[in-house]
């Protein structure tokens, strides 16, 4: 699967409860990443390898629970940088990571030692190994990921996405394989333009997406057409021209054969073309829902699927 952040982390959460640990592969996304006091953070990897070796702050939906701040404090005490919160147990990881990046290690290496030094048993890819950046035009000026979204509280509107070193970026070792050879690929309820979005601007990536010969499906992140948390609904709404289940398939277009869409969406599922709506509850609010979900996108994707959660007598009706 292919998994941006929090939403991502929560989907991961629930197809490795159905699926397993060892027959689940996530590609995660890099564009996000950071320089914070000379720490390369990789936040959305961070958030699906917190998640899955059950540290993540589930409140919070990001970093580690039982988390304290005392590093970040002195920092800003010293003068130093402290707009991008990083608590004090999420250092210990960006400082590991950090000198082995600085030794020379790729990211996926040292990625794959931190998953098994906390135990996780799924297999986490970055997309790439190269350096990958998103970047946001607004009406404000061009920003890096991390300045918009953390800095300035994404509250500028996004007049383009642009993704710093795709021409050069191959896809990490693994990634193409896993693509490959896998029964079934899913694009987790991640931000299509600034999560998913910087995996599939990977050419290779995209490619082995567009070339597979398994089914596809992505869940939606939006619920009755809002964002559960974050600027989709936003970004999608002036990117794409709307929030209904077309606009979010429309991101994928080429590449995904069901959309898993919320029962709050189910009255607009007109313009789907090849896409097969698949119409169920989508918010993961505890480990019952995440698992229910999960079940529902591997079920879209496997033989006999066609009738899993679909309610084909609403599909293109005329909302009541
Ligand atoms: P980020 O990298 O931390 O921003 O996280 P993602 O891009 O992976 O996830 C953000 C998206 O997850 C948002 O657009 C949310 O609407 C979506 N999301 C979060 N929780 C849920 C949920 O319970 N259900 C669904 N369908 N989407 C969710
Ligand atoms: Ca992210």
């Amino acid at each position: 699967m292919l998994s941006g952040g929090v939403g991502g982390a929560r989907f991961v959460r629930g197809v490795v409860a159905v699926a397993g640990a060892a027959a689940t592969t996530v590609v995660g996304n890099v564009g996000d990443d950071v320089e914070v006091l000379g720490l390369h953070v990789s936040p959305d990897l961070d958030s699906i390898l917190y998640a899955l070796a059950g540290l993540a702050d589930e409140r919070r939906g990001w970093g580690r629970s039982d988390e304290s701040w005392n590093a970040l404090e002195t920092a800003g005490v010293l003068g130093g940088e402290n707009w991008f919160a990083l608590g004090d147990r999420d250092l210990g990881l960006h400082l590991v990571r950090t000198q082995a990046l600085r030794r020379g290690e790729s990211l996926s290496a040292v990625t794959a030692r931190l998953a098994a030094a906390l135990g996780v048993e799924t297999r986490l890819l970055p997309a790439t190994d190269d350096r990958l950046r998103t970047w946001l035009a607004t009406p404000a000026g061009e920003f890096p990921f991390q300045e918009w979204f953390v800095a300035r509280g994404h509250r500028d509107e996004v007049d383009a996405v642009r993704f710093e070193g795709e021409d050069a970026a191959r896809p990490a070792p693994g990634v193409v394989q896993a693509l490959g050879g896998a029964d079934l690929i899913l694009l987790a309820p991640s931000n299509p333009y600034v999560s998913v979005g910087p995996i599939l601007a990977v050419r290779d990536v995209r490619e082995a997406l567009a070339r597979r010969s398994v089914p596809s499906v992505a869940v939606s992140p939006l619920i009755g057409g809002r964002a559960v948390k974050g600027p989709a609904d936003r970004m999608l709404q002036r990117l794409a021209g709307g929030t209904s289940p077309r606009h979010i398939a429309s991101c994928y277009s080429g590449l995904i054969d069901a959309l898993v869409v919320d029962e709050a969406d189910a009255d607009d599922l007109e313009g789907l073309g090849d896409v097969r709506p698949i119409v169920t509850r989508t918010l993961m609010s505890d480990s019952d829902a995440r698992r229910r979900l999960a079940e529902a996108a591997l079920k879209a994707g496997s033989a006999g699927g066609q009738a899993a959660g679909v309610r084909p007598e609403r599909r293109g009706s005329v909302p009541a």
